[in-house]
């Protein structure tokens, strides 16, 4: 037998809905905040990440899936969203366009070779979001506001919000020296990652998983402290920002984030429910003025977040939010041969008024498709046979009362249009 790659996995028809109706919520959250869809290709040419998400990072170093191709160019599957869409804004001239900034969500698969755990997949998906062209701390704000806004709506409150600053490149770089001396005396206590680290990107030092408790890091110089003073100014109205709407945050002076591109503030808002473990980590992201420009592009800041979807889901597990039933209008019940009456085309005029129906395709015994439209959690039966065709009627019977009447064909869509509106279905269908 022919097995899934193992950190993959299929997301089966009931698991479907749950991930529709976050991704619904995304949208709806999306369309207020006035965020539009943007969708990239799956796969980029490697060098788009090696030269963004960085040579040190772990992401290029051991977990891009990259091939070559039979032009013999190497390809890499998507790690992240936030690289090909500055290679589209690039590619597609986005900065040019006059409703500046642009304000771009995304949904869709990315690409890993993790170790997979619980929370953490080879395939596994991201929604995210950019605003690219304003260097405004006020961006900062509505890229945190609408990433908390998003979870609120899905009804998850049980949060912690971090955020800090690397601050502007000179900050960035200062900070780094001095870091790397303050870690040069300690540097054999660290665990190894940490070691190649310091040689290679200090910064990521402090993200450690391993030694993260470890005083060496808790006592380690922050980069709040080194910012230059156009660097403080901006972080400082990130806070006030924050703070105005009254949006419970911590400054966090150890986050750093793992990609090499941020610049200025980066943030991480971890759940606190227990069912996701040690990966708590819903969204991360942050400003990355340089990235537009180091590909290539005109000189373009940009703030950004990315959520993982499987993660949303853990925290959500158990949450009524998610918990729906799924139903059918109606069930066609037929007694004789459905090809020579006009079940079939009785079926199809209720479908085009938008009623959901289905019918038994097994050729199943009277007591089957019962039992069947049982199952579908079928709102009423329809029942209908030779006799009731040449009357031109059909027998509607209500699933949960049981009370049957005949209805003529003619006026069943109206019937069924008004009894529906009576309930409450979970389709949102305009027919209920
Ligand atoms: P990153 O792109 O590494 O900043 O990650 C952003 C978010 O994507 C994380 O907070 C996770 O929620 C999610 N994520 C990252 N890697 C994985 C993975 N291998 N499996 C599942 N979710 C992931």
């Amino acid at each position: 037998m022919i097995r899934r790659i193992k950190g993959t996995y299929d997301i089966l028809p009931e698991e479907a809905e749950k991930w529709q109706k976050i991704e619904d919520v995304m949208r709806k959250v999306a369309r207020i905040f006035n965020f539009k869809e943007i969708r990239t290709p799956i796969f980029e040419a490697s060098e788009l990440f090696h030269r963004s998400v960085g040579e040190s990072s772990d992401i290029v170093k051991k977990e891009t899936y990259d091939f070559e191709d039979r032009g013999k160019r190497s390809n890499t599957l998507r790690p992240e969203g936030t690289a090909p869409i500055a290679r589209a804004v690039i590619e597609n001239k986005l900065y040019a366009d006059p409703a500046q900034p642009q304000k771009l969500y995304y949904f869709g698969p990315m690409f890993r070779y993790e170790r997979p755990q619980k929370g953490r997949q080879r395939q596994f998906h991201q929604f995210g979001a950019e605003i690219i062209g304003s260097a405004s701390p006020l961006v900062d704000v509505e890229i945190i506001n609408f990433a908390l806004t998003y979870l609120k709506a899905l009804g998850i409150d049980d949060v912690i919000v971090k955020v800090n600053s690397l601050g502007d490149k000179a900050s960035k770089e200062n900070y780094i020296k001095v870091l790397r001396e303050y870690l040069e005396p300690n540097i054999n206590e660290l665990c190894q990652d940490c070691q190649r680290r310091h040689e290679e990107n200090p910064l990521r030092v402090l993200d450690c998983k391993v030694d993260q408790k470890n005083p060496i890091l808790l006592n380690a110089p922050k980069p709040v402290d080194y910012l230059t003073d156009e660097a403080r100014y901006h972080f400082d109205h990130v806070v006030q920002g924050l703070e105005s709407l009254q949006l419970d945050f911590e400054i966090d002076g150890n986050l750093v984030r793992g990609l090499d591109y941020y610049t200025h503030t980066v943030f991480e808002i971890q759940s606190q429910s227990d069912s996701l473990g040690s990966q708590s980590t819903l969204v991360g992201g942050g400003r990355y003025n340089h990235l537009i420009e180091e590909l290539d592009g005109p000189d373009t800041p940009a703030v950004g977040f990315a959520f993982g979807a499987e993660r949303l889901l853990l925290a959500l597990e158990n949450s009524p939010v998610l918990e729906s039933k799924s139903e059918i209008h109606a069930y066609f019940i037929s007694l004789d041969n459905i090809f020579t009456n006009e079940g079939l085309k009785i079926i199809n005029d209720l479908r085009m008024g938008g009623i959901l129906i289905d019918y038994d395709f097994l050729n199943r015994s009277l007591k089957a498709q019962f039992k069947q439209a049982d199952r579908l959690n079928a709102k009423f039966y329809l029942i209908y046979g030779e006799k009731e065709a040449k009357e031109g009627i059909i027998n509607v019977k209500d699933s949960e009362t049981g009370e049957q009447v005949p209805v003529k064909i003619d006026d069943l869509y109206d019937y069924l249009l008004k009894q529906l509106k009576g309930g409450s279905c979970s389709n949102g269908c305009s027919g209920c």
